[in-house]
């Protein structure tokens, strides 16, 4: 292997690039826009700069957030510290540090679109607006909206959310998480550092539906969204055949990031996901034990054994979390006023923000802890109806 292109450079394209450069390999690193404001929340969870610190330790902006306020309809809402804070990016400054860190370790990067990938022998022609390039091999890290067909996830319409918002000039410390009545989704504010990132994310329901929940949200709360910059997106929320079916490698490439569906289908987290699996895939274009034949496999059993079993785990759960019933109220109001009652639902609730609580696992932990109190006692009952599957330990 020769030379490696890295289609995309948002978070999964420029680490993989960083990872396959400073290892010795010409990596080239092709984008269409480089740093920009890409739609997003910006939020890094503990789970991410825990494994890879230079996130937290760093000079580019970024807030640090240590409150958060979770809401849901007939519920109210409960403040809810975080164990484990959560960094706020702006992702124009978050994909410049990114790409930054690839070109110092020595990744090419060229700004330009790439038109097509064509399979030839053992390596690949690239078209791009600058002309054609050939590589040995490719890791497609094209994103959520990848306009190559060949290679990457096929998502159906049921794998993705619609997500917009809002970029609105304000200060403030703390984010707001906000359940609606019958949406598979919710509302977030993000603080970040001069502005705030005000969304909303949604499976199944019109754009403009969506909007609409969100702007009479934004006036109750007297956020002004007059002249705030608009922004939407696609957010992959892989569903479990989506799961089973992931094309997200093939014949001499690997698909990273969202460009492999790899985002958690119930928060809708894909930062950490999109840097983790392009550090793996840079293990496996790395790994010489294993012939180009096998790396394919290789890619997809790590991927699984790291974290797509969990993600693919948390897919059955997603519509009850959103859409469920208990004790004639919805599963987000029960969780607000557990959150409330429940010191231990809490703690369970700021792991799962931190992301050091795989949603394999989640029941079992709480039936291991419970001490016996009536709102435990119901909780468990809660945990029961929402997690049927999982085995108690
Ligand atoms: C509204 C919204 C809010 C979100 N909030 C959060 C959050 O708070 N925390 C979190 O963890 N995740 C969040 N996500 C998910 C997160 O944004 C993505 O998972 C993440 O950006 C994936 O990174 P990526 O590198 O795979 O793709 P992207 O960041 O989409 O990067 C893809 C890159 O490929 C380039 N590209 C595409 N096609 C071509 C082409 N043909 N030629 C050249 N270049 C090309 C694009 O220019 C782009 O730079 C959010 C997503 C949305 C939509």
């Amino acid at each position: 292997m020769k030379r490696v292109a890295v289609l995309g450079g948002g978070p999964a394209g420029s680490f993989a690039a960083e990872r396959l450069a400073r290892a010795g390999l010409e990596t080239i690193l092709l984008d269409e826009k480089l740093a920009w404001e890409k739609p997003c929340g910006g939020g890094i969870t503990y789970k991410a700069y825990q494994q890879y610190p230079f996130l937290m330790h760093n000079d580019t902006p970024k807030k640090v957030v240590t409150t958060t306020s979770i809401a849901a309809p007939k519920a109210g809402a409960v403040d809810m510290p975080l164990s484990q804070p959560l960094l706020i990016y702006s992702r124009y400054d978050l994909n410049r540090m990114l790409l930054n860190r690839a070109e110092q370790a020595g990744a090419k990067i060229e700004k330009t679109r790439v038109t097509g990938v064509e399979r030839g022998g053992q390596g690949w022609r690239l078209h791009t607006r600058n002309g054609s390039l050939d590589a040995d091999f490719c890791v497609v890290a094209t994103g959520a909206r990848n306009p190559l067909r060949n290679v990457g996830t096929e998502y159906r319409a049921a794998d993705t959310m619609v997500a917009l918002g809002y970029y609105v000039p304000c200060e403030r410390d703390h984010i707001d998480i906000q359940f609606l009545p019958k949406l598979e989704g919710y509302i977030w504010v993000f603080p970040r550092c001069g502005h705030l990132s005000v969304g909303i994310c949604g499976k199944g329901e019109p754009a403009s539906s969506l909007r609409a929940r969100l702007e009479q949200y934004m006036r109750e709360k007297s956020i002004c969204f007059k002249g705030a910059p608009f922004y939407g997106h696609v957010l992959p929320s892989l569903e479990t055949p989506g799961w089973k079916s992931n094309r997200v490698a093939g014949d001499g490439w690997l698909a990273v990031g969202d460009a492999g569906g790899l985002v958690d289908p119930i928060t809708g987290e894909g930062l950490y996901y999109a840097m983790r699996s392009g550090d793996l895939a840079s293990q496996v274009v790395l790994d010489e034990a294993h012939s180009l034949a096998d790396k394919a496999q290789l890619y997809r059993s790590l991927l699984e054994r790291d974290f797509a079993a969990d993600l693919a785990f948390g897919a059955t759960l997603a519509k009850r979390v959103f859409l469920g019933r208990f004790l004639f109220n919805t599963v987000p109001e029960q969780m607000v006023r557990f959150i409330r009652r429940s010191p231990r639902f809490s703690s369970l609730m700021q792991d799962l923000f931190a992301g050091t609580q795989p949603y394999l696992g989640l029941k079992s932990r709480l039936w291991t802890n419970l001490n016996g109190t009536l709102t435990e006692t119901i909780m468990n009952f809660f945990l029961h109806k929402l997690i049927p599957g999982e085995n108690h330990v």
